[in-house]
């Protein structure tokens, strides 16, 4: 069963998303909008009264969020873009992990639903260089412990490239555009969702993140690569070697020098263009 709260028009089909979830509480209640500024701030709003594994989905959203206050294009009726409300008793500092099983998750839907691509880490998924999906978290804490997590995320399905700016086109595309062919919206939801809460919930009970490292090294884009590491002003150039078992980013710098980068605040960008 889908508690299923709609505002506005139908093109979600709930058949569908219920057809191929199989999830115990993730995606069991879901709030549908036609158009919302941001599903993640939606989902900030509800999330005390909500039960973890509430689902915000909308058409269109008009203030789409990227990290660093940066903006995340969302055309109505043509893109996944979603937030889950979490729950995880953790301290703030680990949060960056559940970027990492939403990333993951992504990557093995559309996997599964015959779609390469790989993952940057720690929250892009990527198809021929192109950005396609990327994951925003934030979190509210309350003495050291956090009281609730928003995921979000954006997924460029059915997105043409028309939709996306000169600028954008240099470093976006769609799973359209890449492979020629309309996606089944509600399916791949339902698919995210279900690998989604299969990585959760281990981290949940018992901290294991075993599977979803395992599935970001496999796909990364990163490893092996030499990149430029953008810290605010600073930007430095090193190889990608590895992504340890917390999940951080293991990069060695021209003077052997290997740093371990969280996630947070740095941004990674290819040494020519994106990636
Ligand atoms: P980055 O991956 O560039 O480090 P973010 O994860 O914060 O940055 O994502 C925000 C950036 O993604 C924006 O600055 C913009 O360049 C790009 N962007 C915005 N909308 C989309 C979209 N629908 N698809 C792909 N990229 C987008």
């Amino acid at each position: 069963m889908i508690k299923f709260h709609k505002a506005g028009c139908d093109f979600m089909n709930l058949i569908s998303i219920s057809q191929h979830l199989h999830t115990e509480f993730v995606g069991r209640d879901v709030e549908y909008y036609e158009s919302i500024s941001s599903t993640n701030n939606r989902a900030k709003e509800i999330a005390e009264q909500k039960l973890e594994g509430t689902v915000i989905i909308a058409e269109e959203q008009t203030q789409g969020k990227g990290r660093l206050s940066r903006k995340w294009v969302s055309p109505k009726g043509k893109g996944l873009w979603f937030s889950i409300i979490l729950k995880p008793n953790l301290e703030p500092d680990k949060v960056y992990k559940i970027t990492l099983i939403g990333a993951a998750a992504v990557n093995e839907a559309l996997k599964e639903m015959g779609i390469k691509s790989s993952i940057k880490w720690p929250n892009d998924i990527i198809i021929e260089g192109k950005k396609v999906c990327g994951v925003l978290t934030e979190m509210s804490c309350e003495k050291n412990r956090v009281k609730y997590v928003v995921m979000g995320i954006g997924i460029n399905v059915n997105l043409e490239l028309e939709d996306f700016d000169t600028e954008l086109k240099k470093k976006a595309t769609s799973l359209k555009v890449m492979t020629g062919k309309e996606i089944d919206r509600s399916r791949l939801l339902a698919c995210v969702l279900n690998h989604m809460e299969r990585l959760y919930i281990p981290f949940k009970e018992k901290g294991i993140l075993v599977d979803t490292i395992r599935i970001c090294k496999e796909e990364s884009i990163l490893i092996g690569k030499e990149v430029r590491i953008i810290k605010g002003d600073v930007e430095r150039v090193g190889n990608v070697i590895d992504i340890d078992d917390e999940g951080q980013l293991v990069v060695e710098y021209e003077d052997s020098q290997i740093e371990k980068i969280l996630s947070g605040e740095v941004s990674i960008r290819g040494m020519e263009g994106y990636i």
